[in-house]
């Protein structure tokens, strides 16, 4: 009888290697293949960026918060793990997202969808445009449409279809909570895609998004509620791969120092490669999923190939800091799920988000979590700042934007490092790029996460599911 068994090495135990781990098992099996995983993280636990904390009757999310409902992977891996019974909507009666401009906070218009208006009234009330922005916003009808299909940056694309006023007051603090980036450098391809092909196709970005299309949601504005996530926090999903993978080797505090290629046939008896660990031991691996963050995958795959599309993605350091407070000691009416402040206005903090309104289920009722982010691109010195000096920053901006003068209750504070890679212009062909040196030098290994095909957690999800779908039909074939 042949041996039907693989190796298969995951380099990295975050969203992606633990769904990477749970779709190599499911696709190779299908496949008639017997996989023997080895899941490999350097960190204390699996999870990666992923962590919830329970503290106090509070839900307290450490690192991601929610998940956009329309990228249907997460939902699907959920089902696939009878997790879905667990999944909560936001509060409907907190839609309303805020911008800060000149110390006040206005309500975002309706229909907003990364700053390019789908409504055209409430964005021509709008008090976050002056006049002579939404003059400059209304030329999109006019302006020729770029024909190129070559990326530029999501920046330039805003900047040139509705003007610098657009950018700077709404895309840009609507896009600084998922990027942390600087407009100018993040590639729109890798991005918006679909915001480079209305404009070809309808030669206008607002004609585009109000005649003739689905409603694009994004992230960033959309009609309905968008996002879940899990009653007692998204860690649950983390719990619920590890348990389901009990029969997959999870060795944590174990970094991956190295690929070694064997010079071998690649069959079941003689793996292809060596995956050597931090603590001298070397495991054989037929195949190897590469899911570290791009500057740790780099460091792995430099002598085989041409790492120079990781070491283009940079990464920002942000941090995370909630604080709750007693409802009485909090003057504001939530109303809303928060507010996003543009870079121009100088604060400490990039946004805010009133989670207890938005996500009823996070706190007591005579209580109110909210969750500051600091840092983005070009500025992040803050987020190494000791914990008292940062919280204090993060005070005068809720001092002086929300009146909020009470002493916290608590405040967590979450540091980040190097957590939020930036997609540079021209991103999706130099991954393509890597990824065909990859298949021709080191046939069986990965690489994929969060530095790749999209940030968010059911991007990850969906890029293990699909690399794991088509290792397994390559081994079939
Ligand atoms: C502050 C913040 C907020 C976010 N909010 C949201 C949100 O609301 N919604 C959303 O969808 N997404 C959000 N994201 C993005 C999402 O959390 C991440 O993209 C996703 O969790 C990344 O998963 P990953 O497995 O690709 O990477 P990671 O979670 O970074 O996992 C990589 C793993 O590799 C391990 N590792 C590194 N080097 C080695 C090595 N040499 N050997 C072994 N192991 C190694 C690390 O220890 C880590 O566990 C947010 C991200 C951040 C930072």
């Amino acid at each position: 009888m042949t041996d039907t068994s693989r190796k298969i090495v995951i380099v990295g135990g975050g969203l992606s290697g633990l769904s990477a781990a749970f779709y190599v098992r499911k696709y190779y099996k299908e496949a008639g293949i017997k996989p023997e995983i080895i899941i490999v993280d350097k960190d204390k636990t699996l999870g990666g960026k992923i962590e919830t904390l329970h503290r106090d009757g509070f839900v307290i999310e450490k690192g991601p918060d929610s998940f956009l409902a329309r990228k249907t992977a997460m939902i699907d891996l959920a089902k696939e793990l009878e997790l879905d019974h667990e999944l909560v909507t936001t509060n409907p009666n907190a839609k309303k997202t805020y911008i800060l401009q000149k110390e006040k906070l206005h309500p975002m218009p309706a229909g907003l969808v990364l700053g390019i208006p789908t409504e055209i009234r409430p964005f021509l009330k709008s008090g976050l445009v002056s006049f002579k922005g939404k003059v400059r916003a209304m030329m999109d009808f006019i302006l020729p449409p770029r024909r190129s299909k070559e990326d530029e940056s999501l920046g330039q694309l805003i900047e040139r279809r509705l003007g610098t006023e657009v950018l700077e007051n709404m895309t840009e603090p609507l896009l600084a909570g998922i990027y942390a980036g600087d407009m100018h450098k993040i590639s729109l391809q890798a991005t918006f895609p679909q915001f480079g092909e209305i404009e070809r196709q309808y030669g206008s970005l607002i004609r585009g998004m109000t005649t003739g299309r689905k409603p694009v949601e994004t992230h960033t504005g959309t009609k309905k509620s968008a996002f879940l996530t899990f009653r007692q926090g998204l860690q649950s999903l983390v719990y619920a791969l590890i348990n389901d993978l009990h029969d997959v080797e999870q060795r944590t505090e174990t970094a991956v120092t190295a690929i070694i290629v064997r010079d071998t046939d690649g069959t079941a008896e003689h793996p292809r490669y060596e995956v050597e660990l931090d603590n001298g031991e070397t495991l054989p691996a037929d195949d190897i999923y590469v899911t570290v963050q791009n500057f740790a995958a780099a460091d792995l795959l430099r002598s085989h190939v041409d790492v120079s599309a990781l070491d283009a993605v940079n990464y920002v350091s942000v941090a995370n800091v909630v604080m709750a407070f007693s409802k009485k000691d909090t003057a504001t009416e939530y109303d809303g799920s928060g507010f996003l402040v543009p870079r121009k206005e100088g604060r400490n903090i990039t946004a805010c988000t009133w989670t207890s309104t938005k996500w009823l289920h996070t706190s007591p009722e005579d209580k109110v979590l909210l969750r500051f982010y600091v840092g983005r691109s070009g500025d992040e010195q803050n987020v190494q700042l000791p914990d008292e000096a940062l919280a204090e920053l993060v005070r005068k901006d809720v001092r002086e934007i929300m009146g909020i003068t009470a002493k916290p209750l608590f405040t967590e504070i979450t540091r980040l490092m190097h957590s939020m890679p930036q997609y540079p212009v021209g991103h999706p062909g130099n991954i393509s790029k890597l990824r065909d040196e990859l298949g021709a030098v080191l046939p069986g290994v990965y690489a994929f996460g969060a530095g790749y095909d999209g940030i968010g957690m059911p991007d990850c999800i969906k890029q293990a599911k699909l690399t794991a779908e088509a290792a397994a039909k390559s081994l079939r074939q």
